[in-house]
């Protein structure tokens, strides 16, 4: 690890929030970063991070507000005394209010259209007048801009005033992580953040306000019109606060119980009777769920239709469920509890900024010695302090939520800040009295069986082949491959198994990619009950729908990995589907297509990937696909074709020998018993060839509701190689910090902008991305000013210095020579290299080389030549309606979404050409030939 980090808690959030100015608390985290008295520049840190490879952010939470940065070691004293100063003596620049606070209205607008958002403030408006749960804790321009000048307050200084009130040493947390000496990394801290005042005052305290949700208001059923097309049944308790029982972490506990998916379980019932797809519960420790006045418990179940036309039965499962809970407490818990050790024995380094941030919450929480452990380990077992929480999960103390479109037009109840649209109503008496006086027992539902899956064996095997550095073919015929590279490095009994299952038949149609992508999720529910105790033991899988074939991922201790592969590959062999699962799923899946057009950079995307990749098959035509109707039948053919000829092709890395790695190779083979396929199948899709023009395709945004618009500019270059490719990179990370100033902070176009380079199939290309709201800027707007950003930014790159240049070459090369930090990350680069048939494993050093014989001209020109005359340009609006343009009350809020209605470009846009149908435009271009990056 050569990098240098850092992370500071401060103990106060959005609870402190004054009535008059709500989202203070959120808009101090982002205005603190404005300047120093120190270094007074506005951007000054960010400038100097992107300068030394580095990065930072910062989250409020409602009792807590956490600040992080990681950067180039060698600049991690000089970066921690720039970020201290924010602690010290911030400017908070005068000016840059109005901006910054148009960022953070950004960031409302973006979290408006999201369920989970929505579903929290609406249970939020539920608690106690004046308790600090019922806040508003987002802030926007209305709370923090508008309201405030109506009423004359100066935010400005009441800014200033609640830093210096709440920003107190006292209750700061700090961790830092590098690999200097402890004692060097103490004087430094010592040294900087000393400085830091004390104000003495008492910590902000929330403890007196007890049960927020003791209310008339609580115990009812909400029914909820949502913004995506999902019905979901969330049941939520409000307990006292569980914190201070960390040792026991009984909510864990129950959680387990609850959310387990084996035979006996909740889950596995429902999903026998096709009531239920998933069911989550728990608590998420988020500040919204567990702070000082109260902890939540709550369970969410994606329900089918059906389970969402007997809603109450899915339920009085659950309650059934709570009655065998208080049984044989000691062996689950011991097991949990063995479970949870090996997790942390055997960690593998988590993203160091995630452990950062963790320490210096958990040092705001637990005493000193459990610092490390306190969020992680259960410590002891404690029957009645799970039994007291199990006690108040009753019926009579539940809150109901129940999502669904079928709810529209019968909610004439809107939650103040998102606009939810809701209705309330008591719970069915009838119900009531089934589960207050005679609840009997469900004879399907029990405590779950012995866990056969959890890791006893935990010895390194010796090797049987020499160490390599990089993975190497170790088995090859025509019918599959295998990679392997035996780990000599991190030394854990742990292991990666990954196949690439490659079909012809997927990409034939677009009916046969949705029954692909049928088959993956049917795959994944039969398997989902055999399977769950091997998750619950650590040992995680996934099953992806490629563009090419199936993709399987296989990871954790080794000891019972095999069983688990097997598992999956036998129920693959022997995949069935009834017509009551399949129609279960093919509604569930027509519901994610429409969930996924309606967000504005998921349908960006794919325009602008169904424009370059040729015979790609749309997001839209696989919605059509689906809605024509397909059959269980469509599906058992389907799978017999895919299962005919195959290629198999694997990566094995971890600790397994060779000769072991090479049976998971046959395994395959045997039990899917395929042939070969007739010819190569390419992973990848040909790309078409850009006129030298500027071409724009505006689309219209297929959520009704949401004011978010996105921009992409995109300019190709062409089938390149991987100097080309570092070269871009290195472009893109001199863009970065430029970008954010010009486009966020100056022109506040919107929270989400950002430069990045593409490789579409082998053709590489750059873009500027920026996601704005249609209430202020139309998408042309911001394409004019992205333009004006780039040739600004043109001027000044021709202007670079040696030295600059050479700054930012050191920076990116530090980056690609940090070291892995946990196996799976080197696992992931190989895998990228097998998926793609590329086979670069050496890429970073590769592109390494090539940058560090770049020039400062190769940059500059590389830059001009792509953005003069000659370019290829394309540019995807994904434009919104924003307010005042909401159709008439009475129609539904959910649009049309299986036909894309393209826009005419203005004449603003001159001479862009307009693109308003996507197969007449490409139709005549020609494609580049087949690319991989290889040199
Ligand atoms: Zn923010």
């Amino acid at each position: 690890e050569n990098k240098g980090l850092s992370a500071l808690c401060v103990g106060v959030g959005s609870f402190c929030d004054p009535a008059d100015l709500p989202g203070l608390a959120h808009f101090l985290e982002h205005m603190v970063f404005m300047g120093s008295e120190k270094y007074p520049s506005e951007n000054g840190f960010d400038a100097f991070l992107k300068k030394h490879g580095g990065s930072d952010n910062a989250s409020t939470d409602c009792e807590r507000t956490v600040f992080q940065f990681d950067v180039q070691r060698k600049s991690f004293k000089e970066a921690l005394d720039r970020w201290a100063q924010f602690f010290i003596c911030p400017l908070m620049i005068r000016d840059a209010i109005d901006r910054e606070v148009e960022a953070v209205d950004s960031e409302y607008q973006l979290a408006k259209p999201s369920d989970s958002h929505r579903k929290e403030m609406l249970f939020g408006s539920l608690a106690k007048p004046g308790h600090p749960m019922g806040k508003f804790c987002w802030g926007n321009a209305q709370t923090l801009k508008q309201e405030p000048k109506k009423k004359k307050i100066n935010v400005y200084k009441r800014l200033r005033a609640f830093w210096k009130k709440h920003y107190s040493a006292h209750y700061m947390s700090l961790a830092v992580q590098s690999k200097e000496k402890l004692d060097t990394l103490e004087e430094w801290v010592r040294e900087i953040f000393s400085k830091v005042p004390n104000n003495g005052l008492p910590k902000p305290d929330f403890s007196d306000l007890p049960d927020p949700f003791d209310t008339p208001a609580f115990n009812k059923l909400y029914r909820v019109v949502p913004v995506r097309k999902v019905h979901a049944l969330n049941i939520t308790w409000a307990l006292p606060p569980q914190e201070k029982y960390y040792r026991v972490k009984p909510l864990h506990y129950i959680s387990w119980l609850i959310g387990h998916e084996g035979t006996g379980s909740i889950l596995s019932v429902l999903r026998k009777k096709c009531w239920a797809l998933a069911l989550f519960g728990g608590n998420s420790e988020t500040g919204f769920d567990q702070n000082t006045t109260y902890s939540i418990f709550s369970i969410s179940i994606t329900l089918t239709d059906e389970g969402f036309q007997n809603f109450y039965q899915p339920l009085h499962v659950i309650i059934q469920k709570m009655l065998i809970l208080s049984v044989d407490q000691f062996r689950i818990y011991e097991e949990i509890q063995k479970i949870e050790a090996n997790e942390f024995h055997y960690q593998e380094q988590i993203d160091p900024i995630e452990y950062v941030e963790d320490v210096c919450e958990n040092m705001q929480l637990f005493p000193k010695e459990d610092f490390l452990t306190g969020d992680q380990l259960m410590f002891e077992f404690n029957p009645q302090v799970i039994s007291a929480a199990l006690s108040l999960l009753t019926p009579e103390k539940a809150n109901l939520m129940l999502l669904s479109p079928e709810h529209e037009g019968q909610c004439p109840l809107r939650e103040k800040w998102f606009g939810t649209q809701y209705s309330v109503e008591d719970i069915q008496q009838n119900w009531m009295e089934q589960w207050t006086a005679n609840l009997e027992f469900n004879i399907d539902l029990h405590l779950p069986a012995e866990n056969k899956f959890i890791a006893t064996d935990f010895t390194l095997k010796p090797s049987d082949c020499p160490d390599t550095e990089f993975p190497v073919q170790i088995a090859n015929s025509d019918r599959g491959c295998l990679w392997y590279k035996k780990d000599n490095k991190f030394k854990i009994p742990k292991a990666y198994i990954r196949f690439h299952i490659i079909s012809p038949v997927i990409q034939k149609s677009a009916k046969n990619v949705v029954l692909f992508d049928l088959l993956v999720n049917i795959l994944g529910h039969n398997l989902a009950e055999p399977a769950y105790e091997a998750e619950v033991a650590q040992l995680d899988y996934k099953l992806v729908a490629g563009e090419h074939g199936l993709v399987i991922k296989v990871k954790g201790f080794n000891h019972k990995l095999p069983l688990l592969f097997h598992l999956i590959i036998d129920h693959l062999a022997d995949f069935s589907a009834s017509p009551d699962v399949f129609s279960m799923f093919s509604e569930q899946l027509k519901k994610t297509y429409f969930n996924i057009l309606i967000k504005p950079e998921k349908l960006s995307k794919d325009v602008r990937l169904l424009i370059l990749e040729h015979s790609r098959w749309s997001m839209v035509e696989k919605y059509q696909a689906l809605s024509a109707g397909l059959s269980s039948d469509d599906l058992m053919e389907f799978s017999r074709c895919f299962r005919a000829q195959l290629f198999a092709e694997g990566l094995v890395q971890g600790n397994f020998s060779s000769a072991e790695s090479v049976q998971f190779l046959q395994y395959i083979t045997e039990k899917l018993q395929f042939t070969k396929l007739p010819a190569e199948v390419p992973v990848m899709f040909q790309v078409v060839e850009l006129p030298l023009k500027h071409h724009v395709c505006k689309v219209k945004s297929l959520n009704k509701g949401d004011a978010n618009s996105e921009v992409t500019v995109y300019y190709q270059s062409g089938p390149k190689n991987l100097k080309e490719y570092t070269l871009m990179e290195l472009l893109v990370m001199h863009m970065e910090e430029p970008c954010f100033d010009f486009l966020r902070t100056k022109e506040t176009l919107g929270y989400h902008v950002y430069p990045t380079c593409r490789n579409t199939s082998g053709v590489l290309g750059f873009s500027v991305t920026v996601e704005t709201q249609a209430t202020k800027f139309n998408t042309e707007l911001v394409e004019l000013k992205i333009e004006e950003f780039l040739t600004s930014f043109g001027e000044k790159l021709s202007e670079l210095t040696e030295d600059a240049f050479n700054t930012q070459v050191t920076a990116l090369v530090k980056l690609k020579e940090c070291e892995d930090t946990h196996l799976g990350e080197e696992v992931d680069r190989n895998w990228s290299e097998v998926v793609t048939q590329q086979y670069v494993f050496n890429r970073l050093n590769k592109e390494i080389d090539a940058l560090r014989q770049m020039s400062r001209s190769e940059l500059v020109l590389w830059f001009q030549e792509h953005r003069g005359q000659k370019s290829r340009k394309l540019s995807v609006h994904v434009s919104s309606r924003g307010e005042g343009h909401e159709d008439a009350e009475e129609d539904s809020m959910y649009g049309e979404v299986s036909k894309l209605s393209f826009l005419q470009a203005s004449p603003k846009m001159a001479p862009a050409v307009s693109i308003m149908d996507i197969q007449a435009f490409i139709k005549n271009l020609p494609l580049f030939p087949y690319h991989k990056i290889l040199e």
